[in-house]
This record gives C-alpha cells, structure tokens and sequence, in this order.
C-alpha cells in the first residue's frame, strides 16, 4: 500500500535499521526502542491488523513468530527470555496499519497484565 510506512520501509523508499529479511518476512529495529532490543517483524504483504488474517496467512502467521525466535537467539536474549506483542486495532493500541510483531527484550520486562476484577 503505497502511504503505508512499514511498506516503504520493505521497500527501502524510507530507512531502517534492517535485522532480517526474506521473501515472505521482513524485520527491522523499532525507532522508538522500549527495553535494549525492540524489533518489529511485519509480513511483506501489506495486512493492516491481525483481525485481517485469514486462513491462507497461517503458514505466514506461524513464520512470523519463527523468525522472532531465530531473531530472539541471534541477539542473544533467548536465554533470558522476552515478550512477543501483536497490538490490534484501536483498543489495542495499534498505531501502524500494518501487521507488526514486536519483539522486545533484554532486561526485566515487569509490566504484568492483571484480572480488571481483582482486589
Ligand atoms: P504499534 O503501537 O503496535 O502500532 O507499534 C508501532 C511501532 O512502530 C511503534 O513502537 C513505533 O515506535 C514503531 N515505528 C513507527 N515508525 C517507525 C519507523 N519509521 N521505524 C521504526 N519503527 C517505527
Ligand atoms: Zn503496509
């Protein structure tokens, strides 16, 4: 999609710091990092939210978080482990329109996600 960020960074029309590419997945470093490795896998097909996958995508889906695993023990944070995050639309606080797999690690990630009913 030609006004799409990520598809322009695919296409290197905009810069990247590039960690891995192949003829289905692309990853690169996210610009605004949140812990010391923060990267973004996307799918080279422009898909705007996970809610948009269908059942042609799941070998791509399943690539998706393969590649985040090989990634995770390229930058050796696998040992320690670390967080994989799809955000989905709106209330999920999806801000790029284009499927995206963070991967984020290399120190304590703390945040936890508690039961809205709990005292
Ligand atoms: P989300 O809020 O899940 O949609 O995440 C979008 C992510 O894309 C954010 O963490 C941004 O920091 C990141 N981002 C946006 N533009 C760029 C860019 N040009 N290069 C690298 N990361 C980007
Ligand atoms: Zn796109």
């Amino acid at each position: 999609m030609s006004d799409c960020i990520f598809c322009k960074i695919i296409k290197k029309e905009i810069p990247a710091d590039i960690v891995y590419e192949d003829e289905d997945v692309f990853a690169f470093k996210d610009n605004h990092p949140i812990a010391p490795v923060h990267i973004l896998i996307i799918p080279k097909e422009h898909i705007e939210t996970i809610d948009d996958l269908e059942e042609k995508d799941k070998e791509l889906a399943g690539k998706m978080i393969l590649t985040a695993k090989k990634i995770g023990r390229d930058f050796k944070i696998a040992e320690g482990g670390y967080k994989l995050l799809f955000r989905v639309k709106k209330h999920g606080g999806q801000e790029v329109d284009h499927v995206h797999l963070h991967l984020i690690g290399g120190a304590m990630l703390v945040e936890r996600i508690y039961p809205i009913n709990s005292e």
